[in-house]
């Protein structure tokens, strides 16, 4: 089996890259362990970082048809309760419409509809990837069990394998970039409830106490329902010797949300999965290869938001390819093209909010940051504004800000 690119996954990160390679013409195969429609442990939502790209892969139409929840802002809570709302920006709406959130199942669901039509993909699914084929130090193709060969092993050859088969990437950890990363891989427990009072158009995160740097979220979706979760550093789990579930029943009970949960059904089974959040610039790519989304760890500290970086790291994957393939040469200085790209492109989220991850890591601070924050019209506007414009961020960490903190 012989191809231009082999792309291990078939999640956001990974159909995106493939979807751009085809538009490109290069012939792809796309490997998938699942069967769509398939679920994927995810909060649903949705930012203009991935819009933008559902947009520019002419799939807006498909998302418009999909349910979905209208969001139009953040609620962030402090450990000791302190509120902030965080709403999009009016200018920003108007230019970019508001943010959504949407099932993976459908959204994921959506695009891989779209790589089954295209006529350069050969869309595998039941297919799961066991790592890279190597000759010397240079990745050449994909093992995986074939399912239409009843669990045979096969190999399929390219110019390029795209590691983007998630959060524990066989691709990756073959290769010694895995992405558990300690101090920064948290688990993650999340169901489906009906009837949450109080659920409007907010994504809502609370910093609870004992959970930091985690945080317990409900976010509505379509029909009625709430993705509610939680997520922790593993570390913390483990020094705290409790279930994940467990503590998330203990939340849903407590005094503090067994109001809002009193008339709440849930609608799903509860389900776990970790993630690791972007500590900086990592090794991305190599001879032969280039990892995308969750198996180059593309989720962003604070938010764990990883759809719209995941994505956006398969777009700017198959462009490096194309380049790649302009010149032929597949090398690693040749695909370390992405590696800069990306660093270019997430630098200024990741080292403007430096100063957040400080904050969620120290529970004091952060209440009194917080409280003094609500009531001050000029700094909510300020941290509506980062949610467009990372470089906002740094105006936080400025002198002024802790003026108007004070003052
Ligand atoms: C609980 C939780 C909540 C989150 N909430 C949000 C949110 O609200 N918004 C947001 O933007 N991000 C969120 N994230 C992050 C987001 O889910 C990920 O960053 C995103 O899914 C990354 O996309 P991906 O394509 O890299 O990986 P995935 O979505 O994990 O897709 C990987 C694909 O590869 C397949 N695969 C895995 N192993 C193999 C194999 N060996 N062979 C073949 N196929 C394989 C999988 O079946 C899957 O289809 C959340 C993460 C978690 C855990």
């Amino acid at each position: 089996m012989r191809y231009d690119v082999v792309v291990c996954g078939a999640g956001p990160a990974g159909m995106c890259c493939a979807l751009f390679l085809a538009k490109g013409g290069r012939k792809v195969l796309l490997l998938e362990k699942g069967k769509f429609p398939r679920d994927k442990v995810c909060a649903d939502n949705k930012t203009w970082k991935c819009l933008d790209i559902v947009k520019e892969l002419g799939l807006w139409k498909e998302f418009e048809k999909l349910p979905k929840k209208e969001i139009r802002g953040m609620l962030s809570a402090s450990p000791s309760g302190h509120q902030i709302t965080t709403p999009l920006l009016p200018s920003d709406v108007a230019q970019k419409g508001t943010w959504y959130n949407v099932r993976r199942l459908l959204f994921d669901d959506m695009l891989a509809s779209a790589c089954r039509k295209s006529a350069n993909i050969e869309f595998l699914e039941n297919n799961e990837v066991l790592g890279p084929v190597l000759e010397g130090e240079t990745v050449v193709g994909a093992r995986f069990y074939s399912s239409k060969r009843k669990g045979e092993v096969r190999q399929a050859f390219a110019k390029v394998v795209v590691g983007a088969d998630g959060s524990q990437s066989a691709i990756a950890k073959e290769l010694g970039v895995g992405p558990v990363l300690k101090g920064r891989f948290a688990m993650n427990a999340r169901a489906y409830y009906k009837g949450v009072a109080g659920a409007k158009d907010l994504c809502e995160l609370y910093y609870l106490k004992g959970i930091c740097p985690g945080y317990f979220w409900i976010f509505p979706v379509d029909g009625g329902m709430c993705n509610v979760g939680i997520g922790m550093r593993v570390e913390d789990l483990e020094r705290q010797g409790i279930s994940l579930q467990g503590k998330m029943d203990g939340i849903i009970s407590s005094e503090k949300f067994s109001g809002r949960f009193a008339r709440a059904k849930k609608v799903s089974e509860t389900r776990e999965w970790g993630v690791s959040v972007l500590p900086g610039k990592r090794k991305w790519s190599g001879n032969g290869f280039v990892l995308v989304g969750d198996a180059g760890t593309f989720a962003m500290t604070f938010s764990g938001e990883g759809v719209g970086p995941g994505m956006r790291s398969g777009k700017v994957a198959a462009h490096a390819i194309l380049r790649a393939f302009a010149r032929n040469d597949f090398s690693a200085r040749s695909l370390s093209d992405f590696d800069d790209s990306m660093w270019e492109i997430l630098r200024p989220e990741v080292e403007g909010f430096k100063w957040l991850e400080f904050l969620i890591l120290h529970e004091r601070v952060f209440d009194w940051v917080w409280r003094r924050a609500a009531g001050k019209k000029e700094l909510i506007e300020l941290s509506s504004k980062m949610q467009n414009d990372y470089s906002a961020s740094r105006e936080f960490v400025s002198l002024r800000t802790l003026l108007r903190l004070l003052f």
